[in-house]
C-alpha cells in the first residue's frame, strides 16, 4: 500500500482540473505541470506502493520536458511502471483539501474519470473533499491540497 500528498497554489488565469475533470472555478492551481493535485497525491501514492519514490523524482520541475505537461500523461508512466513490476490496483482512496469550489457536485465525473484512467471499475475509487474551516492558507483560498492511499496485489 501506499499513501501520497500534494498542495498546490490556486492562481487567478490558469484552469482547475481536478482528477482530470475541468471544474469551473475564478482559480486554477499553480504548477509546473498541468498541476492536478488529485492525480499528483495518487501518483504519489502508487509510487510509494511500488518503493519507486515521489513524482519529484520522476517528473523534476526543473526539467523542461515536463513543462505544462499533463497529469493524465504523467499517471499513464507510472502505472506503466506499475505493470512491468506486475502489480494491479485493488482500490483507491483520494481527499481533496479545499475551502472552495464545493467539490461534492463534481465527485461522481471525477470517480469515473479515475476509474478510466486506472483502468478499473468505479467500485475501486473512491472521492471525497474536505474544507480547512477557514484556516490557514488552503481555507483562504490561496491553495488545495489532496491526499491519497492506494492498495495494489502482485498479480
Ligand atoms: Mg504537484
Amino acid at each position: 500500500m501506499g499513501q501520497g500528498f500534494d498542495i498546490h497554489r490556486l492562481v487567478p488565469g490558469r484552469k482547475l482540473i481536478l482528477g482530470g475533470v475541468p471544474i469551473p472555478h475564478e482559480t486554477g492551481l499553480s504548477g509546473h505541470s498541468d498541476a492536478d493535485v488529485l492525480l499528483h497525491a495518487l501518483m504519489n501514492a502508487l509510487l510509494g506502493a511500488m518503493g519507486k519514490g515521489d513524482i519529484g523524482t520522476h517528473f523534476p520541475d526543473t526539467d523542461p520536458a515536463f513543462a505544462g505537461a499533463s497529469s493524465v500523461s504523467l499517471l499513464g508512466h507510472v502505472l506503466g511502471l506499475m505493470r512491468e513490476d506486475g502489480f494491479a490496483i485493488v482500490n483507491a482512496d483520494v481527499t481533496v483539501i479545499a475551502q472552495r469550489p464545493r467539490l461534492s457536485p463534481h465527485f461522481a465525473a471525477m470517480r469515473t474519470s479515475l476509474a478510466r484512467l486506472l483502468g478499473v471499475s468505479e467500485e475501486a475509487v473512491n472521492v471525497k473533499a474536505g474544507t480547512m474551516e477557514g484556516l490557514g492558507s488552503i481555507g483562504d483560498g490561496k491553495a488545495m491540497a489532496a491526499l491519497a492511499v492506494v492498495l495494489l496485489h502482485g498479480s
